[in-house]
């Protein structure tokens, strides 16, 4: 980490009832009240996010959607908009986690329409990427994740990207225990900020966060954040624990 500001996102994926993530955002908001010197947000399920905006007002805990639909409303059940997020209390939405990409059919064109419209919104996009187990066994890693950057980011200019926050996810570490060594994470970060710099310039490369995730624990945070490129951390597992995220929080 640089001067830039360090983000430490909590995904509580489809965890957590009502009653149950108004308990959790309850204890999470009394044990970092004091935090200042980190961003801190919560992706609590769409059901529970009314609950858990209520509960955060006036914290220091920003609230986040775990994903969107790109069309402002319409005849689109089951979906959410840009607008309904916001108005529910959001300031950030995760976009094109790696379980939406393997089981919900999000490919990067679609992460790319999500992106543009959660920015239309004022949203801060959480823009996941990572490669695969078998990818990086076949020495993929880089031209997976230039493409996902390429592809995701297509068409976004300087002051869009600005507004982004990128996280890469390697998906083999997701939920399985495996956090990818600071080296590894640090050779990959290091690679997107380069494609940033390539494609938007050297203030937005400067100024991204990129977040890393996969199997963050709080005795595995303050190696990875003290990366040069790492910038704070996408949390799953580890989030749904008040005492467990908070020690992420403090690294
Ligand atoms: C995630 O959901 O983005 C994630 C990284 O999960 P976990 O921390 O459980 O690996």
């Amino acid at each position: 980490m640089t001067n830039r500001k360090a983000l430490i996102a909590g995904n509580w994926k489809m965890y957590k009832t009502g009653p149950q993530a108004a308990e959790l955002a309850t204890r999470l908001k009394s044990l970092v009240s004091d935090v200042t010197d980190v961003d801190i947000m919560v992706a609590p399920a769409f059901t529970a996010l009314g609950v858990v905006a209520e509960i955060l007002k006036g914290s220091v805990i920003h609230l986040g959607g775990q994903d969107l639909f790109w069309e402002v409303e319409g005849a689109y059940t089951g979906e959410i908009s840009a607008p309904m997020l916001k108005a529910a209390g959001c300031t950030y939405v995760i976009i094109g986690h790696s379980e939406r990409r393997q089981y919900f059919g999000e490919t990067n064109a679609t992460v790319n329409k999500k992106i543009r419209a959660a920015l239309l919104e004022g949203l801060i996009p959480v823009m996941c990427i990572g490669e695969s187990e078998a990818e990086r066994e076949s020495n993929q890693t880089f031209s997976v994740v230039q493409k996902q950057l390429e592809e995701g980011l297509q068409g976004l200019t300087s002051d869009e990207a600005q507004k982004l926050t990128l996280a890469y996810e390697p998906v083999w570490a997701i939920g399985t225990g495996k956090t990818a060594t600071t080296d590894q994470a640090q050779e990959v970060h290091e690679f997107i900020r380069k494609r940033v710099e390539t494609a938007f310039g050297n203030s937005v490369a400067n100024t991204i966060r990129i977040l890393y995730g996969g199997s963050v624990k709080p005795e595995n945070i303050s190696d990875l954040m003290a990366m040069a490129d790492i910038d704070g951390a996408l949390v799953g597992g580890a989030s749904l624990d008040a005492d467990s995220f908070a020690a992420i929080v403090r690294f």
